[in-house]
């Protein structure tokens, strides 16, 4: 049994590894149909035993993330018997569920209309047939289009948050299609968050693979810092602010379970593969579930996730990390409060060195312009160079 803290809120994500096909540029950890065909009982008892158990009877999780992979791999029963067993005190106010398009369908309405997911996240990534191919996605254009309508019409029904995922600097696409991109999943929704993911060659990955052949060539930084300022700057006029490198979104419809995550709050993390990170009595833990979903799905619940203590160096860099992705940035009071640490003492004289377009640095808070976004890890490491070497501590459960 994970322990949890007790008298913070927390947070839940529940992790559905299982996948449709393998997309070139994904290195999550995910499994083809092939591989967890037939395992999805197995894998939702598993879960649901260990949402049972870390459930007490006072605990209403503040927010609820169902991700993966792809949750509309399992069935719209098996989904609702998490959800309910993890609100089975109350409701959390804000529980997200990803979907991706070939997958979904009116079927899945009921989890709306009994309130148990009240937003929705959809993998759109391209409306281009090449570029959805080339990607190695399953779902095409006209599946795109029609999980769009029906999705839009979930929110008139029922009145769901939407989140669409796009992808840009993709091989062969121009600031134009891009854009298009995006009048056109506007023009069939009137979803008011908007995630648009830069693609990045991870190891690993068939893109990776690709891109070493000379088979396929990404946009060099430049090409990628053009055409993002270009898609920013209409998704402002199109009345989305930018609230995280990432993220965009209106009316202040922020994913409050991401802002969770980027505020370094405490959430619970069950599936394989998943992580959760959680403060108890004022140390920091992480733990991590192994990535193999037979394991997960044959062995006791609880089993098979290890556990480290992060040092205080680490929880500050990974604090520092999460929030100078955020448009709030750095709160100096909270850096104090938590971490007995000045910003001013400790990062004063580096921050002089910036160029003051990177950045906003007030009394209370530090944080970072587009420019800045475009340059973040490079910006992120000139304040981790400030911090002592971590410690590094890894118990087994
Ligand atoms: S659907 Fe998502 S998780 Fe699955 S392989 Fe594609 S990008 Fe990865």
């Amino acid at each position: 049994m994970i322990s949890l803290p007790s008298g913070v809120p927390l947070s839940l994500y529940l992790h559905i590894p299982f996948c449709t096909t393998c997309c070139s540029y994904c290195a999550f950890y995910s499994e083809p149909y092939a591989a967890w065909k037939g395992f999805q009982d197995a894998y939702t008892e598993r879960l649901l035993a260990e949402i049972v158990q870390c459930t007490a009877s006072e605990r209403v999780y503040d927010t609820i993330f169902v991700g993966g992979g792809n949750p509309g791999s399992l069935s719209p029963d098996q989904l609702a018997r998490l959800l309910q067993a993890a609100q089975r005190n109350g409701k959390s106010r804000e529980v997200t569920i990803e979907m991706n398009p070939e997958t979904f369908g009116e079927h899945f309405f009921p989890l709306f209309s009994q309130g148990l997911v009240n937003r929705m996240s959809m993998g759109i990534q391209s409306m281009d047939d090449q570029l959805l191919s080339r990607l190695g996605r399953n779902a095409s254009r006209s599946d795109n289009i029609k999980a769009l309508k029906l999705a839009q019409q979930a929110r008139k029904e029922f009145g769901i948050e939407l989140n669409f995922d796009l992808m840009v600097c993709l091989p062969g696409q121009t600031l134009e299609m891009a854009i298009n991109d995006i009048h056109e999943v506007l023009s069939i929704s009137d979803a008011n968050h908007i995630s648009l993911y830069c693609l990045t060659v991870e190891e690993g990955t068939e893109l990776a693979r690709q891109v070493g052949m000379h088979t396929v060539q990404v946009l060099d930084e430049d090409g990628q810092a053009t055409m993002l300022k270009g898609i920013w700057k209409e998704l402002a006029n199109l009345g989305f602010s930018h609230y995280e490198v990432s993220n965009f979104c209106k009316e202040e419809k922020y994913c409050q379970h991401n802002l969770r995550y980027w505020n370094l709050s405490s959430y619970l993390g069950l599936g394989s593969s998943a992580a959760s990170t959680l403060e108890n009595e004022q140390a920091w833990y992480h733990y991590t579930q192994i990535q193999d979903l037979r394991q997960f799905s044959d062995k006791a619940p609880f089993s098979g996730y290890e556990k480290e203590e992060l040092s205080l160096v680490q929880s500050i860099e990974e604090y520092l990390m999460m929030a100078l992705r955020t448009r709030w940035g750095i709160d100096k009071q909270l850096l104090q409060d938590r971490y007995s640490l000045c910003f001013e003492t400790a990062f004063a004289k580096m921050v002089e060195t910036l160029d003051p377009q990177w950045y906003f640095d007030t009394q209370y808070t530090f944080s970072l312009t587009e420019i800045g976004f475009l340059l973040l890890d490079e910006i992120l490491l000139r304040f981790v160079m400030q911090l002592p070497e971590p410690l590094d501590r890894h118990t087994p459960l």
